[in-house]
């Protein structure tokens, strides 16, 4: 049976909508499937990392316009805080845009829409189809037949799992976040707390709103912890919250770490993109950018094998170049903070050496190619 699309995406967040508004701009018929419905919310610190904006742009004047125009929040480098207390800034050279992800993922789908897509909400899918060995579509109420799925369908991809083993890896954490208004001393910056055990990201997302996460290990977060108590015992965050003032409830993931074996089906059909295809650690704050620059490269390859029947695995490779210095410095780092006394050290270093720390905060935020922070030099520079 012939397909009535030559793409069905699943999953409308950063990376299937970016997938679907590309492609639709370049004529395919593509039609765009997500469980929720928009405005969803999305636990996350809601940062785009300063690189996001440039793939923004690339998207179109109309989704960077729109997303300067929603308020957002300009961050202008990272504060890292060790567990005593010491502090280092890094900045990027620009600054990127931090906002509540039900605008940003909502400005994002109606891009897609606007170009061509045809969404549908609240459809849930439940398994793959195939042709001769092939993915030829996807089943949820209804069959959607399709040239290419892409499994956009984020940490928990039902996708990825049918395609083959999905691998969680070690640190084993899980993270709460909330939105809270009147945090004392939030200004420019968004700020990595490191404690005994876990973490907090925090930083402004606009309209005087800050987003909080705590990532605990899922060890420690199963004894239990009430989630303002757990923030008192970062000494940098100490008495700056009120808990009366949550706008947002607190919101649970986890645990992530999780690596698909196959980026893109074995017999052909199919690919995964954003968290369906990796999600290490959120410390570096990298997601968004994955996701959107994911959606160019699997747009690119879904274009390609439209017109010319060209091989898919061409998207694994491009994905292995893009990404490798990124996956390798995301899981380093990811590690380390899981060692407070190496972050204490490290952070020491970056004190008496700041451009260690801009460079690192460039790295991570895609400024500057992950590879230039995990030179024998600089690694050296961090911890000896
Ligand atoms: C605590 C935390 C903090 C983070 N902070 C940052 C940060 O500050 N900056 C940053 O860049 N990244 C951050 N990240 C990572 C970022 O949130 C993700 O990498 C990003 O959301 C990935 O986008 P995505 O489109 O792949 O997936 P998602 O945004 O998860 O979108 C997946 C979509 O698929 C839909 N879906 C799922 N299953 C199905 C199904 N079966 N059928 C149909 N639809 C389905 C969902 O409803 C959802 O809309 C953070 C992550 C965590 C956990």
């Amino acid at each position: 049976m012939s397909a009535r699309w030559d793409a069905v995406v699943v999953g409308a967040g950063p990376a299937g909508s970016a997938t679907a508004l590309q492609l639709a701009r370049a004529g395919a018929r593509v039609l765009l499937l997500d469980r929720a419905r928009f405005p969803r919310d999305k636990p996350c610190s809601e940062y785009l990392s300063p690189e996001s904006t440039r793939v923004l742009e690339r998207l179109g004047p109309g989704v960077l316009g729109a997303v300067a125009a929603a308020s957002p929040a300009r961050l202008t480098g990272m504060k890292v805080v060790a567990p005593s207390g010491a502090a280092v800034v890094g900045r990027f050279e620009t600054f990127s845009y931090a906002l509540p992800r039900t605008r940003f993922d909502t400005i994002l789908r109606a891009a897609a829409e606007a170009a061509g897509a045809e969404v549908r909400e609240g459809v849930k899918v439940e398994e793959l189809l195939y042709d001769r060995g092939a993915v030829a579509g996807v089943v949820a109420r209804d069959t959607y037949r399709a040239r290419i799925v892409v499994g956009a369908d984020g940490l928990r991809s039902v996708v990825a799992r049918r395609l083959g083993p999905v691998h969680a890896i070690g640190p084993k954490r899980v993270a709460f976040t909330a939105h809270v208004a009147g945090v004392r001393d939030v200004h420019d910056l968004g700020e990595m707390h490191v404690g005994r055990p876990g973490y907090v990201g925090l930083g402004p997302i606009g309209d005087g709103v800050t987003t909080v996460a705590l990532v605990v290990p899922f060890a420690a977060a199963r004894r239990g912890a009430r989630f303002f108590e757990e923030l008192n015992r970062f000494p940098g965050i100490a008495g700056r919250f009120n808990a009366r003032r949550i706008v947002r409830h607190v919101l649970a993931t986890g645990p992530f770490s999780r690596w698909s074996r196959r980026a893109v089906a074995a017999g052909g059909g199919a690919l995964l993109v954003g968290d369906a295809a990796d999600f290490f650690d959120p410390f570096t704050g990298q997601g968004i950018y994955s996701a959107l620059r994911g959606a160019e490269l699997a747009a690119a390859a879904i274009l390609a094998t439209l017109a010319t029947g060209a091989s898919l695995q061409l998207y694994a490779r491009a994905r292995r170049r893009e990404f490798g210095a990124k996956w390798l410095l995301e899981r380093v780092i990811g590690i380390a903070v899981g060692w407070p006394a190496l972050i204490e050290r490290v952070v020491g270093r970056m004190i008496r050496r700041p451009e260690l720390a801009h460079l690192l905060v460039r790295a991570t935020g895609n400024c500057v190619p992950a590879g230039a922070a995990l030179t024998p030099r600089v690694l050296a520079g961090l911890v000896l």
